[in-house]
């Protein structure tokens, strides 16, 4: 005699869970089918977040893979979402044109996240949080790669001082790609970049010495891009630029601070900077290193 038909729609926490319970108590009860929109087996959604956090993998949270469907002689569709349900006739339908007739039917379909409607929420990177898709997203766009600058790209360092500090930056070989260009080639300067996974500038710092070979260096035309701050590029970028420098033999590397700039200033020092004395009036107050914003205020003194 043939079984009647349970399909599941949601090849989540709850539906799965059902269907454990449901083998458990009567293994041969059913003729089962599992319809997931996500192209996965079903997984710990509440362990997200220790993968987010690097703590776990993908693998390490799947509660049923995929032979534990095969064992149980469940039929699984994955990467297919139930877009209609014809109950007259008894069949789920998908968005693909796949249709499964049922006796039974479990929709356990959890719930649907939004984003509040306030500004910025249609913004190219306000996501959700609510499957693996999501985690990944978050993951590589929290990708950093960093790498230095070759002599032909010394756009990428004008456009960037540009971006930040507008024309009020003081240092102006800085706004002349073929002075940079030139730097970079000869080894007076070498220009270090964080970048997004997909290639976006997220900070850039540089180290120049008098002339090529020199052991001591002096790093700055620090830009953290408007869009990256308060997420320690900086620090990131700049812990690179020095690793590079003690294995390339530098003896060290200086920097002005100054008190009207106090993230890099307070990032230097827990990178192991030591103070040593005041600097007065080196940097002039018409530099704004808030160019992008149009703010006025953030200024260098
Ligand atoms: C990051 C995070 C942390 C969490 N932490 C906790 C916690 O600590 N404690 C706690 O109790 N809960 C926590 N939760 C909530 C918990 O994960 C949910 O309550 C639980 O997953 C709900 O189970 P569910 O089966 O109803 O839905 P889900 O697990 O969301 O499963 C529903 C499935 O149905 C699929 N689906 C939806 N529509 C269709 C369709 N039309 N066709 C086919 N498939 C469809 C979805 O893609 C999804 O895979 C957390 C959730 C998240 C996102």
């Amino acid at each position: 005699m043939n079984k009647p038909r349970l399909v599941v729609i949601g090849n989540g926490m709850a539906g799965i869970r059902t269907i454990e319970e449901l083998l458990a108590l009567a293994p041969d009860q059913y003729e089962i089918t599992v319809f997931g929109a996500e192209p996965h087996p079903n997984y710990n959604r509440i362990l997200l977040s220790p993968v987010l956090a690097g703590e776990q993998t993908f693998k390490d949270i799947v509660l049923n893979p995929l032979e534990w469907y095969e064992q149980n002689g469940i039929t699984l569709h994955l990467g297919k979402t139930i877009s209609r349900i014809d109950r007259k006739r008894r069949i789920v339908m998908a968005e693909d044109g796949t249709e499964a007739p049922y006796d039974r039917l479990l929709i356990a379909t959890g719930s649907q996240p939004f984003i509040l409607p306030v500004p910025g929420a249609k913004l190219k990177g306000v996501i959700t949080y609510r499957d693996i898709g999501d985690t990944q997203a978050m993951i590589d766009a929290a990708e950093v790669n960093f790498r230095f600058l070759d002599p032909s790209e010394g756009t990428v360092l004008t456009a960037a001082i540009e971006a930040a500090y507008g024309q009020s930056y003081d240092v102006r070989w800085v706004y002349d790609p073929e002075e940079v260009r030139t730097r970079l080639a000869e080894r007076r300067y070498f220009a270090c970049v964080a970048e997004s996974a997909d290639g976006e500038l997220l900070c850039h710092e540089g180290m120049a010495v008098i002339e090529a070979g020199d052991k001591v260096a002096h790093s700055g035309q620090a830009v953290t891009m408007p869009g990256a701050r308060g997420q320690h590029i900086f620090t990131r970028t700049k812990r690179f630029l020095m690793d590079w420098a003690r294995a390339e033999g530098f003896a060290g590397m200086f920097s002005e601070a100054t008190a009207a700039h106090p993230y890099s200033q307070r990032a230097n020092l827990e990178l192991g900077a030591h103070e040593t004395g005041f600097l007065l009036g080196w940097i002039p107050a018409s530099v704004a290193n808030d160019a992008a914003s149009q703010a006025a205020g953030r200024r260098r003194q």
